[in-house]
């Protein structure tokens, strides 16, 4: 605390994002990354990138890259904004729809980062409990609202809801600006980006951090009615003019047009991941059912946060939160096939392990 801050910004809870370790050797399995290279299309746009061109400024419109990611969705360029990581662009959205007079509505457990806007950008905000086993049901947000927002797939509990249930929200909501933040939907769920072109109040996000191999690059966007767009690029042009890079902006445009690439790596890591759900199972886990690239776990009988403790101790890092409700299960990324071998051995030499009765029930 000093005492230049402002009040605002003493009240301020920032995020945490998860550990970026120094140190060599780690088997990360904490932050959603792809385990794998992005495109080599996007690889080769970087190695043979004529620095001379650092000199000016990069497109403010972003326009190239506008144009790859609406040609891939069929849609119109009008319909895309992008932005420096979706995360900057799921700030752009708070900032511009949700102070309204009602509370913005999200689930209880969902992406960290919303109640973190709502500070930021003093917007008034309810969090809906989740049912049974993490389950989101929509049917819960029929209140009073300034907006709706929720991650599908959600995060960190990794389960995905049906289109059909998305739809009926936004006809029970005409009036409400419903964001459904999509970080996770190409590992197996449904996106609701044609929803965007039959109705004016849905906005999607999506990133190329983690289906794109990009995190690094911070690359985010958004798709909608070209009035909300519209709406993000007057918050976007009162922040920040330029907010992609050069580099960001080729490699990005590379990497979207090359679709066979990303569904061959897309699709190794769901194999990866179910087979590492019945390994898991067979050591006593119990994971949600999940479309996302990480597992949602909790053990029969050992408990989360020692378990975290003994996989860092073998320098293995995973996902915990402590907060009450989640805080004995573990969030755990799907690597490459071997990273997960690696995560299975580790966990069968457990030391309480070979005590436990795994064949019985709960
Ligand atoms: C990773 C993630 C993001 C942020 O992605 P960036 O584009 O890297 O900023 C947004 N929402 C959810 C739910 C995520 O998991």
């Amino acid at each position: 605390m000093s005492r230049f801050w402002s009040d605002a910004i003493k009240r301020l809870t920032p995020y945490v994002p998860g550990e970026q370790p120094k140190e060599a050797g780690i088997t990360k399995l904490n932050t959603n990354e792809n385990p794998y290279p992005p495109s080599p299309l996007a690889a080769a746009v970087i190695r043979d990138f004529d620095t001379d061109r650092l000199r000016l400024y990069s497109d403010p419109d972003c326009t190239a890259l506008k144009e790859a990611i609406a040609d891939h969705f069929a849609v119109e360029r009008k319909h895309v904004f992008v932005g420096n990581g979706s995360d900057e662009v799921l700030a752009h959205t708070f900032a511009a729809f949700f102070q309204q007079d009602a509370p913005l509505l999200m689930p209880e457990f969902t992406y960290s980062f919303y109640p973190v806007y709502c500070t930021l950008y003093d917007i008034a905000y309810k969090q809906i409990p989740l049912r049974d086993e993490f389950v989101l049901n929509l049917e819960d947000y029929n209140q009073p609202n300034g907006g709706i927002i929720f991650a599908n797939p959600n995060a960190p509990t990794s389960r995905a809801i049906e289109l059909g249930e998305i739809e009926a929200l936004i006809k029970r909501n005409p009036d409400s600006v419903i964001v459904i933040d999509e970080a996770y939907v190409d590992f197996g769920a449904n996106s609701a980006v044609a929803l965007t072109q039959r109705y004016d109040n849905v906005l999607v996000v999506q990133t190329f951090s983690k289906s794109r191999s990009l995190a690094g690059m911070r690359v985010g966007f958004a798709i909608g009615h070209e009035d909300l767009i519209a709406g993000l690029e007057r918050v976007k042009n009162s922040f920040n003019s330029y907010p992609l890079d050069m580099l960001a902006i080729a490699s990005a445009t590379a990497a979207i047009k090359d679709q066979a690439y990303f569904e061959e790596s897309t699709q190794k890591i769901i194999e990866t991941r179910e087979w590492t759900m019945e390994r898991l199972a067979e050591l006593g886990f119990i994971s949600l059912p999940s479309k996302t690239n990480f597992l949602f776990a909790r053990h029969r009988l050992l408990e989360a946060a020692e378990l975290m403790g003994y996989l860092r101790t073998k320098k293995i890092l995973v996902r915990y939160f402590s907060k009450p409700g989640i805080d004995n299960y573990l969030r755990i990324s799907i690597g490459t096939q071997e990273e997960m071998q690696r995560l299975i051995d580790t966990l069968e030499q457990h030391p309480d392990l070979f005590k436990l009765p795994l064949n019985q029930n709960d």
